[in-house]
């Protein structure tokens, strides 16, 4: 028996936990791992929130997960004032290289 509050382990027959007075249970909800992130990489830097949009839809089709370092929002065809960093995650980072070279 353990307590799902601190985690201690009881013998059979006890069905509350002396410390923190909370219901025992046969076993303790197993803690989910998270498969560790694979790091992202920088691909490329976008000063137009124009160019970014289209980046956007171009890698969502591909399905790729990105995200931009540094984007804020403004008007289309602005320029932004520091460049929105395309961060790709490390195992698609090829793919989404080669889908932005053929639209270059
Ligand atoms: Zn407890």
């Amino acid at each position: 028996m353990f307590c799902p509050e601190c985690k201690a382990e009881y013998v059979e027959g006890i069905k509350v936990c002396a410390d923190c007075d909370v219901p025992l249970v046969d076993k303790l909800p197993e803690e989910k791992e998270l498969p560790p992130k694979p790091p992202y990489k920088q691909l490329k830097a976008f000063f137009t929130s124009a160019e970014i949009a289209i980046i956007k839809s171009i890698l969502d089709d591909a399905k790729i997960d990105y995200y931009f370092r540094g984007e804020r929002f403004q008007t289309m065809h602005v320029p932004l004032v520091d460049p929105a960093i395309l961060m790709i995650r490390g195992d698609q980072f090829e793919a989404a290289k080669k889908l932005l070279e053929e639209l270059e």
